[in-house]
């Protein structure tokens, strides 16, 4: 079994500001921006959205979340007091987290 097989321990998590896995992803309907989620963002946000089939999404960037800062091992969203409501319901130690957990191991192990 290789290191992207192993199962994640929801009891190891990596400190979040060190992590940001769970925004970590490639898929651009991934984060989905509610219209009451529209209502908190700013207009300086509306870049960090894109629509597709009528519907409002955060945008990718990189394979992350274009509202997600990475520097020097450090990571952050920059919308984090209007971030959409499925983000406020991603529990650290849930299913996305884990998933994103998932994703970046395997990204790992593939070098990429
Ligand atoms: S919630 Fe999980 S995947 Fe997201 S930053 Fe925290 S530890 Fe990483
Ligand atoms: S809006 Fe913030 S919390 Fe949600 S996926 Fe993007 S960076 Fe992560």
């Amino acid at each position: 079994m290789s290191v992207a097989d192993e199962p994640i321990d929801p009891n190891e998590l990596p400190p979040c500001v060190e992590c940001g896995a769970c925004c970590n992803f490639a898929d651009p309907r991934y984060a989905m921006v509610l219209a009451e989620d529209s209502e908190r963002l700013l207009p300086e946000d509306e870049p960090l959205t894109h629509w597709t089939s009528g519907r409002c999404f955060m945008r990718v960037v990189d394979d992350h979340c274009a509202a997600l800062n990475e520097i020097e091992g450090m990571s952050w969203c920059t919308i984090y007091e209007r971030r959409p409501q499925g983000c406020r319901d991603a529990a650290r130690g849930g299913p996305d987290c884990l998933a994103g957990l998932k994703r970046r191991a395997q990204r790992l192990a593939m070098g990429t």
